[in-house]
Parts: structure tokens; C-alpha cells; sequence
């Protein structure tokens, strides 16, 4: 089943830059709104990285973690600033969550998701309501968490965690930056979406259609 595990979260990531590839420029423009117009690129010479690393892994060898640890180093060597160190975080907390694990099941998957959203969370010492990225991935792990507790499927599984962080990325409309370059805006973040938030709807969107 490990080599199975491995090829699927190697799509997921492909699925997540070729997803990040097709909102690139929505992103940007998100971004410019309140930041520095630049969170698109930023997030697809990410993917595109780890894309790249990812097809130099031995997939009859490699364990799940491996593909994480993988991609945290590729995400922050591309993208040393910003958001580099927050998502490749995320991934290495993602990757001791996989650690030992050599099946995908929906347990495992919820503990990624976690360990992604607490990763994020420590390394950007923010919370819910910062309107940042935390804002629609940490909803996706308490949704995650639910849906285990509630023996759901697969399907319906993802579709609650893409729900949770869709109304999480939307309400980041009604708040007023606390972190990042757009906390220097203060009040003109008002009104918009954070790209940040935007964007990790783009990912788990993608991580669900190659998981479910
Ligand atoms: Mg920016």
C-alpha cells in the first residue's frame, strides 16, 4: 500500500500546481488589492518546485513522509520569504504525521490536514481571524476532525473540509489584516478576501479531487 500512498500524494501535488497554475493570476490580483500583487507567483514557482523535486523520487522506495519532507524543502528553496517557510513547515509537521504510515486512510489524511494547519499556525504565530491562510486551513482541520469522529466517507469527508475552508477564506472579507504585508493596510484589507486564504481553497480543492 506504501507505493500506493506515495504515487497518490505525488498527484495530489501535481493536482495542486496545476490548480495553482490555472489561479495564478486571480491570486496576484487578490493579492494586490491589499499586498504586493505578487502571492500567485509566489505560489506557483512553489508548486512547480515541488512538482519537479517530486519526480526524482524513487516511488518504489520512498515511504509517504518522504514525499512531504520532499516537497517542504523544494516549497522553500523556491520561495525563501513569505510564504516559503510557512508552507514548507507545514509539510515537515505534515511529513512526521505520515511517519510510519503507509496507507492514506481517512485518519491519516485528517492528521495531514492538522498538522498542516498547526504547522502554519506555530511558524506564523497567528490565529483564526488574522485574516490570513490559518483563516481557511485551520476550519479545514476542525472540519477534517469531525468528519473522522463522524465515520463519514471519503467523499462526503471532503466535501465538508472543502466547505469549512471555503466559508473560512470568504469571511476573511468582513476582516481586518492582523498579520503579514497586510496588516500595513490596516483598514483598506477591508472588503477583500485574503489571497492567502484564497489560495489554500485552491489546494485542498485539488488535495480533494485526487484523495476523495
Ligand atoms: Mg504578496
Amino acid at each position: 500500500m506504501s507505493e500506493n500512498a506515495v504515487r497518490r500524494l505525488i498527484a495530489m501535488f501535481e493536482a495542486i500546481s496545476a490548480a495553482v497554475e490555472t489561479e495564478k493570476d486571480h491570486l496576484s490580483e487578490l493579492d494586490g488589492a491589499i499586498g504586493d500583487a505578487d502571492h500567485g507567483t509566489t505560489m506557483s514557482l512553489g508548486f512547480l518546485a515541488v512538482k519537479a523535486e517530486l519526480a526524482k523520487i524513487d516511488v518504489d522506495r520512498a515511504q509517504p513522509a518522504d514525499v512531504m519532507a520532499t516537497a517542504a524543502g523544494a516549497f522553500l528553496n523556491a520561495v525563501g520569504a513569505s510564504t516559503g517557510p510557512l508552507y514548507a513547515t507545514a509539510f515537515r509537521r505534515a511529513a512526521q504525521a505520515l511517519a510510519g504510515a503507509n496507507d492514506l486512510d481517512l485518519g491519516t489524511t485528517a492528521a495531514m490536514i492538522d498538522a498542516i494547519g498547526s504547522g502554519i499556525r506555530e511558524r506564523g504565530k497567528g490565529q483564526r481571524g488574522d485574516k490570513t491562510m490559518l483563516d481557511a486551513w485551520l476550519p479545514a482541520a476542525d472540519a477534517a476532525g469531525a468528519a473522522l469522529t463522524d465515520n463519514k466517507a471519503s467523499t462526503e469527508f471532503w466535501s465538508e473540509v472543502v466547505a469549512a475552508a471555503e466559508a473560512g477564506a470568504n469571511a476573511t472579507r468582513s476582516m481586518v489584516a492582523a498579520k503579514g504585508r497586510a496588516a500595513r493596510v490596516r483598514e483598506r484589507s477591508l472588503g477583500h478576501v485574503d489571497p492567502g486564504a484564497a489560495s489554500a481553497v485552491v489546494v485542498l480543492r485539488a488535495m480533494a479531487s485526487v484523495l476523495s
